[in-house]
């Protein structure tokens, strides 16, 4: 069990799924949210239906978004995303799936279409009524400028990080593609996730089930360690470009920047 048999692995694989969760960020600054200093620790949790009821809730909601905002517009991806971006430039990451929603896959150019947010995404702001959306920083800079909690300025509806809330039902079609992808893919490469929040924690087992090879890399324990083909503890930054036979001088060079770790 080693990073040379992972390697060897997605050198022969021809469809990858990669599935990301917030240990992938982390390591570029971005506090988890469940960890014992996050967002969740700290601030009281505003449910969807609270934030569409009451103006109170929401203006809430919109405070704690605006404390974690500049973490989140100041992260710059690190050479753990730049190792999927570069499978996909090889032709065989088919589906990169991610609970996070920091949008630092998109930041480290990876097709977009390629990506699948199963939490949303904290860079916009959307519509409830007409979908409509507005980037986050000029969101955020209404709020500044005294609109506690802004509406749209096409219909004046409520307006809301595009980001899946508590209470909130995740779309049932993104989730559909991912369940294909899992059950199409050749190799499932799980990084970076504790894979305990359903449903997204069955995407590997939809994988496995269906005769993909499963890698997890994570710095702790998983639920389906067991299930794997090959388990790895390590930095993500560290261990992923060296699973995808990425050259980390060139990461280094190409980046302008050093990822930030633990
Ligand atoms: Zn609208």
């Amino acid at each position: 069990m080693s990073i040379a048999l992972g390697r060897q692995w997605i050198e022969q694989a021809t469809g990858i799924v990669g599935f990301t969760g917030a240990g992938i960020s982390t390591e570029s600054g971005i506090p988890d949210f469940r960890s014992p200093n996050g967002v969740w620790a700290r601030n009281r949790t505003v449910y969807f239906d609270e934030f569409v009821r009451n103006e109170h809730d929401r203006i809430e909601y919109w405070r704690q978004k605006s404390e974690g905002w500049p973490g989140m517009r100041d992260a710059r991806p690190n050479a753990g995303h730049l190792a999927f971006t570069e499978l996909a430039r090889r032709g065989k990451l088919k589906a990169m799936i991610t609970q996070n929603i920091d949008g630092l896959h998109q930041a480290s150019g990876l097709d977009s279409t390629l990506i699948h947010e199963l939490h949303g995404n904290g860079t916009v702001a959307g519509c409830l009524s007409c979908g409509d959306r507005t980037p986050m920083d000029e969101a955020i800079e209404r709020i500044q400028q005294g609109e506690r909690a802004p509406r749209c300025r096409r219909c004046d509806g409520l307006l809301k990080p595009a980001t899946i809330s508590f209470g909130q039902t995740m779309p049932m079609e993104v989730l559909a593609n991912c369940q294909r992808a899992a059950e199409s893919c050749d190799l499932f490469l799980a990084v970076g996730s504790s894979l305990v929040v359903y449903p997204a924690a069955a995407l590997p087992v939809v994988a496995k089930r269906a005769g993909a090879r499963l890698i997890i890399l994570n710095r702790t324990a998983t639920p389906i360690d067991e299930l794997a083909d090959l388990v790895i503890r390590d930095e993500i930054g560290k261990a992923l470009p060296a699973l995808a036979g990425v050259e980390t001088s060139k990461q280094a060079g190409g980046s302008g920047y050093d990822p930030v770790l633990e």
